[in-house]
């Protein structure tokens, strides 16, 4: 017999970074979760934008058992046929040409940006090392990627941050303008703000920092860590917008709730990344192999992409339609199925409130923010799944408008 644990043990023992929510978790499938107490949750978080394919599915399912029998790890002094099969994939379906592996989003962004460092300096260009990032971003939590980060809350703490980050202003040209020159190695930019709150980058704004990038001879860097893996209603969201990066970072959805991460880009890029000068010893292991090539597999069909779309219509109208009997939301934005909720004035600063009462009444959603609602759902959910789930979030919406009209 396991002993019994409890969420009053997480206080107990686990380094208080996270504040998580007050049931625990104990089993899923689909979109629907279930607790300690047997109590259901419809889940629109994903895990935060990972599990695009729901909880428990089978083929993933058989694609990590299968793999569990054979091989589970040998370090990089070995390759191994799941990760050449998943880079095959990643290579033939986007514009990259090569892959590094890695565990999280942050460790492809740290990939990324040291790249972006490496070439400069390979190509005799010792002060072009400064990186241009943006405000509100988030890269991650690693010191390079958090300083990258447009949250100076987040890094403030942990001075002194490597140098030479500048950040300039989402979706504003030319505040970016004013800081890309010569001395400048690479943009990172998201598609789509997530932890930001949910703003899609305008295309302009994405086809100008591709201009800039090229006058000034930089890297750009799409972080795709929450936009990747369908997310967008394409594979890639660089492919919604017809801007092509010079290298992608994906992660999250990529392992389907395995951890995994990856950094992909060009053969002449790649090469700077020569014997010895980067690494990690669980990238591209055999677990995370064998789901990251299902989970392309599964995913990269034109009628899974498409349902993206459809998915967003679905949830856009029923949001819509709350939003005409509650007055909640300012705004309802977001590109497939990373969807914010904006709270207009009345209700500024209330997401968390929203998040909680939601849990209440057995749902799962994100916060973008103190004022936005994020759903980030499986790529998959049912029509069934997304009206229970909007039903159960119009009743936690009631229940924070009337609580806050008393
Ligand atoms: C989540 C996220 C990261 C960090 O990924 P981790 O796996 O938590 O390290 C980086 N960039 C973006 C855009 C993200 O959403």
């Amino acid at each position: 017999m396991q002993p019994s644990v409890t969420r009053e043990n997480f206080d107990q023992w686990i380094v208080p970074t996270y504040a998580p929510a007050s049931f625990v978790p104990v089993k899923a499938e689909g979109s629907t979760l279930w607790d300690q107490e047997g109590k259901s949750y419809i889940d629109f978080a994903g895990g935060i934008a990972v599990n695009a394919l729901g909880h428990a599915h089978p083929d993933l399912q058989l694609a990590l058992q299968q793999q569990a029998t054979l091989l589970w790890h040998t370090g990089n002094g070995y390759t191994n046929e799941p990760i050449l099969r998943l880079a095959k994939q990643l290579v033939d379906a986007t514009f990259a040409d090569r892959a590094f592996f890695c565990n999280s989003g942050a460790e492809a962004n740290e990939a990324a940006l040291k790249l972006a460092r490496k070439v400069a300096m390979d190509n005799g260009h010792q002060d072009k090392n400064e990186i241009v990032a943006f405000k509100n971003a988030f890269h991650g939590r690693t010191l390079f990627t958090v300083s990258a980060g447009g949250q100076p809350a987040y890094s403030k703490d942990f001075a002194p941050l490597p140098q030479g980050i500048h950040h300039a202003v989402f979706n504003d040209l030319t505040s970016a303008a004013a800081l890309i020159n010569d001395q400048t190695c690479a943009v990172i930019v998201e598609p789509v703000q997530g932890e930001g709150g949910v703003v899609p980058a305008e295309p302009a704004f994405l086809r100008g920092l591709r201009e800039l990038c090229d006058k000034h001879g930089a890297l750009l860097i799409f972080d795709e860590v929450q936009t990747g893996v369908g997310r967008s209603g394409s594979l890639y969201a660089y492919m919604h917008y017809g801007v092509t990066p010079d290298v992608l970072t994906t992660a999250k959805a990529l392992g389907g709730g395995f951890p995994m991460g990856a950094m992909l880009t060009t053969e002449n890029l790649a090469a700077h990344l020569n014997v010895g000068s980067h690494g990690t010893t669980y990238g591209g292991n055999p677990l995370a192999g064998a789901v990251g090539g299902k989970v392309m597999e599964l995913i990269n069909r034109p009628e899974v992409l498409a349902g993206v779309a459809e998915r967003h219509q679905w949830f856009v109208e029923g949001l819509n339609a709350i939003n005409q009997r509650l007055q909640l939301f300012s705004e309802i934005r977001g590109l497939g199925l990373l969807i914010g909720c904006v709270l207009n004035q009345d209700f500024s600063g209330k997401a968390k409130q929203i998040n909680l009462a939601a849990a209440q009444e057995g749902l799962m959603v994100l916060i973008a923010g103190a004022s936005v609602v994020r759903f980030a759902p499986s790529l998959i959910i049912t029509r069934q799944e997304v009206e229970e789930g909007l039903l159960r979030f119009e009743r936690a919406c009631r229940a924070v408008t009337e609580g806050a009209s008393v």
